[in-house]
């Protein structure tokens, strides 16, 4: 009930000021854990257009199905290869305002036969915009949605699939961040992808995220958009100014005895990032609540932000947070006087922007600031305190130590360490969780890291 009546004030409130796409505002501390605002950040996220979104969106539904198996339609107006050629077109005329360093690729293969799941084997092709980075030791950022569509037939190559809210919405998103970011410069490589095959079982993004780990691309994010178009359920329960946020717990392969040890079992790679996602959205679009959810993704679903964690890539997923169930995977139909089917009608385009907006704050933040330090914590004895030690970040010119209680989901308190690389905290190492971010001239902060034992 507290969550529900928070949310309805944060509604009432942002009505009374009338922001249908809020202006950021610099976050007031909360408990000191606050990130600043840059002003080419907010100039990036403030370009952000409904109009823009949902044209982009009436465009992919007008595709009728984008179906997997639609793909052999040979029709330019119809199925799922005309959807993505459409994309690629966007894409490329915003790769005209970038100087050379956007470019736009196809990712295709031919997937096999899924027992029980597909019915033949398939033409699965993703399409993507990478946006080359102006500091090549810096790590790659993804900006992710799937742009295929499905009815209640997961098969069906046919019958319409709007997939207006799923995955039109996310489409739509990654368009609109691809055409303001790209004529901008940012230190890290950016990756604005729209993969196929998702519905049949994370086609596309299982194939393109183990090509990434191949060739030794450092992802060092996955932000992964699926359904965040809509604002009100199945219930009628309105979240204009809710989205969740998902990260797994643990990547595949850890030590489990070691994270217990250090009770680090709630901060993965994933979980930072989940948390550097909250706080920044904070401070660049503070109408809306990102409500992180410490869990993979919803029971019954999956989404292409686990291709990029099998690859032991840091992912998180934006999700609405009242999705409404009528309107996903259904057949296009009215029954029992209830219309059925994935329509833009649907969609709330000015919720569709902020959660876009949260993207591009997060984003821009991640590839602008100082790559995140190499951490370790002494444990050579016992004590009241904690030493932590990392190596100097390039462009960094300070950094910030962060700290919480064990029992905390967030970090509480922030300490500004300077421009130094090693720091003994006044708390206990056996009572307090750390991490430590790097932060760049303008304020840019990098997800914090989680240290390492070391003796
Ligand atoms: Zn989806």
């Amino acid at each position: 009930m507290a969550r529900a009546g928070a949310s309805h004030l944060r509604t009432v409130l942002a009505l009374l000021l009338g922001a249908s796409v809020a202006a950021p505002v610099p976050l007031q501390a909360q408990h000191g854990a606050a990130a600043r605002t840059d002003p080419a950040v907010v100039a990036l996220v403030s370009a952000v257009s409904p109009a823009r979104l949902r044209s982009d969106d009436e465009h992919l539904v007008g595709f009728g199905t984008r179906n997997l198996f639609s793909e052999g339609l040979n029709d330019p107006k119809r199925g799922v290869y005309a959807a993505r050629d459409w994309i690629a077109s966007q894409f490329r005329a915003i790769a005209e305002t970038s100087g050379g360093r956007l470019s736009v690729a196809f990712d295709t293969f031919v997937q096999p036969v899924v027992p029980n799941r597909t019915p033949r084997a398939v033409e699965v092709s993703s399409v993507y915009a990478t946006l080359r980075g102006d500091d090549p030791a810096r790590g790659t950022y993804v900006m992710s949605s799937h742009y295929d569509s499905r009815n209640s037939e997961g098969n069906d190559a046919t019958r319409d699939a709007p997939g207006a809210d799923d995955n039109g919405s996310a489409v739509s998103a990654v368009l609109e961040a691809a055409r303001i970011m790209a004529p901008k410069h940012f230190a890290g490589t950016i990756v604005f992808a729209c993969f196929d095959g998702e519905e049949q079982g994370l086609f596309g993004s299982a194939h393109f995220a183990a090509k990434l780990k191949a060739d030794g691309v450092r992802v060092d994010a996955d932000l992964n958009n699926d359904i965040i178009g809509a604002s009100v359920g199945h219930d009628g329960v309105a979240a204009p100014y809710d989205v969740r946020v998902f990260s797994e717990a643990l990547p595949a392969g850890v030590d489990m005895r070691a994270i217990d040890v250090q009770g680090g079992e709630n901060d993965s790679p994933a979980r930072e990032l989940a948390r550097f996602a909250r706080e920044i959205g904070q401070a660049y679009v503070p109408s809306m609540h990102a409500e992180l959810i410490y869990r993979s993704d919803r029971f019954l679903r999956g989404g292409d932000q686990q291709s990029f964690a099998a690859q032991g890539f840091p992912a998180i997923r934006y999700v609405e947070a009242h999705e409404n169930f009528d309107h996903q995977h259904q057949t296009v139909r009215v029954e029992d006087g209830i219309q059925y089917g994935d329509l833009l009608q649907y969609l709330d385009f000015d919720y569709l922007a902020r959660v876009t907006q949260l993207n591009i704050a997060a984003l821009a933040t991640l590839a602008l600031a100082p790559a995140a330090p190499v951490v370790t914590m002494s444990v050579k004895k016992l004590g009241y305190d904690t030493t932590l030690s990392w190596d100097a970040v390039p462009t960094a010119v300070r950094y910030e130590v962060v700290s919480r209680r064990t029992d905390e989901p967030f970090w509480t308190d922030v300490k500004d360490a300077g421009a130094v690389t090693t720091v003994t905290i006044p708390l206990s190492k056996d009572d307090w969780l750390f991490g430590v971010r790097a932060v760049d001239a303008a304020g840019n902060v990098s997800v914090a890291a989680f240290p390492t034992p070391a003796r």
